[in-house]
């Protein structure tokens, strides 16, 4: 056999691995530090109550031989998939059926839709941004080029018209930097998108955090995006779901063979979400006040750790509209250095921005619990 050398091209472990064993390090070797994270983007808020009553339920169902359901609809139950649209329509965007597919959450999606594409594309990724578009790409073999983001362009690059790409991500809001696209900026890219023939992965797994209703939270509410995009989301963030696991991706009907291509791929490797998980997918869908709470009080942190950062006098961004706060690290240091800093100084962890593709700069996220957030606000402020 031979293995696939483009394996030799990634970095020795994903990111949040390589945190998590350094943290372990770090606690074997301080037994007794009380260790905060800010680190790994989980949440901790529990499952909300009536999403859970609708897992209890269709769990019950499933010992009833009246209601007991064996292998799934392929593209996810009608009931999760008209729940969806219907949430979509809320955002003045319609949605076919056809076009929802439900999966076990917006990564293995994101690095599945690639089996769709030829390995000789060219793709165009954002930086800095969530590791897994580089990864994935990197393992196929993919040639790369970066739209680089800084202080400058607000951490939102905007496409080169005289650069030729043929997939296209983009991650609003973006993790790590927390800035989110305008209509008009998204605008820019569609019509980049439509006329380089270009597909657009959008990732809007942390749409749900956006507050200011001039911004867009999905793709298709830009005129002509259906034509060149696929939108890919999570309920992960959004209701608590990262134990849970269930996600959703969208491939117009516009996109002509990609939509029959992609159910291809899925009827193929993929054998659906369980039916309780879609179960409680349809009441976060149907029911989202509850899950909107618990998103205004990660919020609530965010605007905690800005205020902090603001008092110490520390440049950052983000945390307005998305979870995650994005700074510079103090006195020049590096990404790691800071990481090493905080952990042993602090016992903070957090998560440094060259993971991200960037150097010099860290993020914080807004998901560690309100009592941990202001522990180790404290912390950084003495
Ligand atoms: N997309 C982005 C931008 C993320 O930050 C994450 C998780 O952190 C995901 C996708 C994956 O989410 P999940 O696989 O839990 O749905």
């Amino acid at each position: 056999m031979k293995i696939n050398e483009n394996y030799k091209n990634l970095n020795e472990s994903y990111l949040f691995s390589t945190i998590s064993r350094r943290v372990k390090d770090f606690k074997a070797a301080h037994p007794n530090a009380d260790v905060i994270s800010l680190g790994i983007g989980d949440v901790t808020l529990p499952v909300c109550p009536h999403v859970i009553d609708a897992m209890v339920t269709a769990t019950y169902d499933l010992g009833a031989i009246e209601t007991f359901h064996g292998y799934g609809d392929e593209q996810g139950y009608t009931f999760l998939r008209t729940a969806i649209a219907k949430y979509y329509a809320k955002k003045h965007v319609q949605i076919d059926q056809s076009e929802i597919f439900i999966g076990d959450g917006a990564k293995s999606d994101l690095g599945n839709i690639l089996d769709i594409f030829s390995t000789d594309n060219i793709v165009l990724i954002p930086n800095p941004v969530y590791p897994v578009y580089v990864d994935t790409n990197l393992m196929a073999g993919r040639k790369i080029i970066f739209a680089n983001g800084s202080i400058e362009n607000n951490f939102l690059p905007m496409p080169d018209p005289a650069v030729h790409a043929d997939i296209i991500y983009l991650c609003s809001p973006n993790n790590p930097t927390g800035a989110v696209y305008t209509h008009a900026q998204l605008k820019t890219w569609v019509n980049y998108a439509i006329a380089n023939n270009a597909v657009i992965l959008f990732d809007s797994a942390y749409e749900a955090f956006i507050h200011d209703k001039t911004l867009p939270t999905s793709i298709y509410q830009i005129p002509n995006a259906k034509k060149c995009a696929i939108e890919f989301c999570s309920l992960s963030k959004t209701a608590g779901f990262t134990g849970v696991r269930c996600g959703y991706t969208i491939v117009p009907n516009e996109l002509g063979h990609l939509n029959k291509m992609w159910l291809r791929r899925q009827t193929t490797k993929f054998n659906g979400v369980s039916y309780i998980v879609q179960r409680g997918a349809t009441a976060v869908f149907n029911n989202f006040s509850p899950c909107k709470k618990n998103i205004a009080r990660y919020m609530e942190n965010a605007k905690l750790i800005s205020a902090t950062l603001t008092k110490l006098g520390i440049w950052h961004t983000g945390g307005k509209n998305a979870p995650y706060i994005w700074l510079k690290c103090p006195n020049g240091m590096t990404s790691w250095q800071f990481f090493d800093y905080l952990l042993e100084k602090h016992n903070i962890v957090g998560t440094p921005g060259i993971g991200f593709g960037l150097d010099g700069y860290f993020r914080f996220t807004a998901f560690a619990t309100r009592k941990n957030t202001i522990r180790a606000l404290k912390r950084l402020e003495s």
